[in-house]
This record gives structure tokens, C-alpha cells and sequence, in this order.
């Protein structure tokens, strides 16, 4: 009946459900985004909760169980599309009051971490994103500089978001179970972004965490920028940060200065 593929694993567990919306700290002024309703659980509570809800759902065959779930709720809209086809900016602008909203949903597995990427690099105006994901990536997103866990996702996140896991939650609050664990985590956006080239930024960032075994200094000569190591090193030496440090070891800072410091990254 449900559709693997899809990532379809729905939340039976009530508590579970209410503690997402309080988490995402939902009132009556609040236009909310839920992406994947299913089956509308955590759209019922959203709906409860906010003054408007806007969900986007894939799968057409779920349509009509929602709409029966959901005729009670005057402040409930569903969109039928894929998240990543969708010109959420205008969704926003159109339908949820310009935003700034809330991002909540219970995702689907198979694509965490392109659709947390299309909501972070739109320029939204988003307040947070509180969404159910795999433990193992929540944990990566708010690993520090120092821990085996922290890599390029953690930069990433951490570039755009003040992240936090809010909840773990086990296998059995799903129908059917998934195989691994999940976490309810919290993405509170920043008010304001470095003023930096982002691309170039990324470029490093990659580039750095492309040989995890590799020196910094190593991993960036190596991996085809047009650029002379010596700059690099010289480079690497202005920003206060030693040749032979590892990726795992440099703070976004310290990312954020190498990449401002380096002469533009082609590639
Ligand atoms: N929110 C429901 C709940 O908590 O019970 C369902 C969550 S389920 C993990 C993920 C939902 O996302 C499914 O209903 C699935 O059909 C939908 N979905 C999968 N890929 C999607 C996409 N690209 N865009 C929008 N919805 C998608």
C-alpha cells in the first residue's frame, strides 16, 4: 500500500506529532510550508495550530484520503508536485503571506538532503526548518569542527542555519518502520549571511573534505584548481590556518577566511 520508493513511512504516534509542532514553536500567526503530508497527521496539528498551512505532496493517490482528513480546515491548502520542481519562492509570495514561514515536515528519506540543499540556497524567507530526518545525517548537520561526524554538510548547514536535534525518535512511531533511526531536528536560518562569494566558498569547502585523510594544503592542490600550491600555501598561511591541518579540523571561520583569501577558483 505504501510506496518505498517514495520514502512513505507515516507517523502513528500522536505525542510524536505534537511534539514536531511545538518544537517548530507553531502559533496562530504562523504561515507554515509541510512538505510530504501523506496521509495529513502532522497536517491536522499544523492546521490546529497555524494560521495557514500550505503542504506539498507527490504522490496523487494520497490526494483524496487528504482532502477527506483534512475538510474540517478552511486554513489548509494541498499542492500536488515534487518539492524540487516547485518555485517555492512564489509559493510563498502567492499563497503563505510572502513568509517569512516554517518549513515542518516529517520528509521523505530519499531525498533529505537535496531538498534541506533547494531550501537553503533560494534565499527564502524562511524563519526555520523543523523536519524528521535520519539520525545519522542529523547528527552530521550539527557535528562541530573536531568530531569524526563534522564535514562538508555540517559547513553547509551551519553556513545558513543555527541547527539543534529537538527530539530522537524510534523506529516504532512509524507505519510502516524504517530500517534506521530518525531525529525531529531544527534549523533556525540566520539573520544575516557573510557577505562572500558563496561559490567559491562551496569550491573549498569540497574540495577540502574530497580526501579526508589528506593535509588541507594537499587536498586543495590536488583537486584541479588552476592555481600554483604556493599559493595555496601562502594563502592558506594568511588565513591563520597551518598546511597541514585537516578538513575536519578547520571551523567554518576559518573556511569562510581561506576561501575570501584565495584567488578565484575556476572548476
Ligand atoms: N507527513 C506524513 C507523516 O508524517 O505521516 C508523511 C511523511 S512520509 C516520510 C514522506 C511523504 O513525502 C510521503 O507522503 C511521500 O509521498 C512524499 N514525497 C516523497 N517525495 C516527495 C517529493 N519529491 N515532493 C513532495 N512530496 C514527496
Amino acid at each position: 500500500r505504501f510506496s518505498k520508493s517514495l520514502g512513505q513511512n507515516f507517523l502513528i504516534d500522536g505525542n510524536v506529532v505534537r511534539n514536531i509542532v511545538k518544537g517548530a514553536n507553531i502559533t496562530k500567526e504562523d504561515y507554515v510550508l509541510e512538505i510530504g503530508p501523506g496521509i495529513g497527521t502532522l497536517t491536522e496539528e499544523l492546521a490546529l495550530n497555524a494560521k495557514k498551512v500550505v503542504s506539498v505532496e507527490l504522490d496523487n493517490s494520497l490526494l483524496p484520503v487528504l482532502e477527506e482528513t483534512l475538510s474540517d480546515y478552511e486554513n489548509v491548502e494541498i499542492i500536488h508536485g515534487d518539492i524540487l520542481e516547485v518555485d517555492i519562492n512564489k509559493l510563498i509570495d502567492e499563497k503563505l503571506g510572502g513568509g517569512p514561514v516554517k518549513v515542518v515536515a516529517n520528509l521523505p528519506y530519499y531525498v533529505t538532503t537535496p531538498i534541506i540543499g533547494k531550501l537553503l540556497e533560494e534565499n527564502l524567507n524562511m524563519d526555520s526548518i523543523t523536519v524528521m530526518i535520519q539520525k545519522e545525517v542529523a547528527d552530521r548537520m550539527v557535528a562541530k569542527h573536531g568530531t569524526k561526524t563534522y564535514g562538508a554538510l555540517s559547513v553547509f548547514v551551519n553556513f545558513y542555519t543555527d541547527p539543534e536535534i529537538i527530539l530522537k525518535v524510534p523506529k516504532t512511531v512509524f507505519m510502516p518502520q524504517p530500517k534506521i533511526d530518525s531525529a525531529v531536528i531544527k534549523l533556525k536560518i540566520k539573520e544575516e549571511l557573510p557577505n562572500i562569494d558563496r561559490e567559491q566558498f562551496f569550491k573549498v569547502v569540497k574540495a577540502g573534505f574530497s580526501k579526508r585523510r589528506k593535509t588541507i594544503l594537499n587536498s586543495l592542490s590536488s583537486y584541479g584548481f588552476d592555481i600554483d600550491k604556493e599559493i595555496i600555501k601562502s594563502s592558506l598561511e594568511k588565513a591563520n590556518v597551518k598546511a597541514e591541518t585537516r578538513a575536519e579540523n578547520i571551523s567554518l571561520e576559518d573556511f569562510i577566511n581561506i576561501s575570501t583569501i584565495l584567488p578565484p577558483l575556476n572548476i
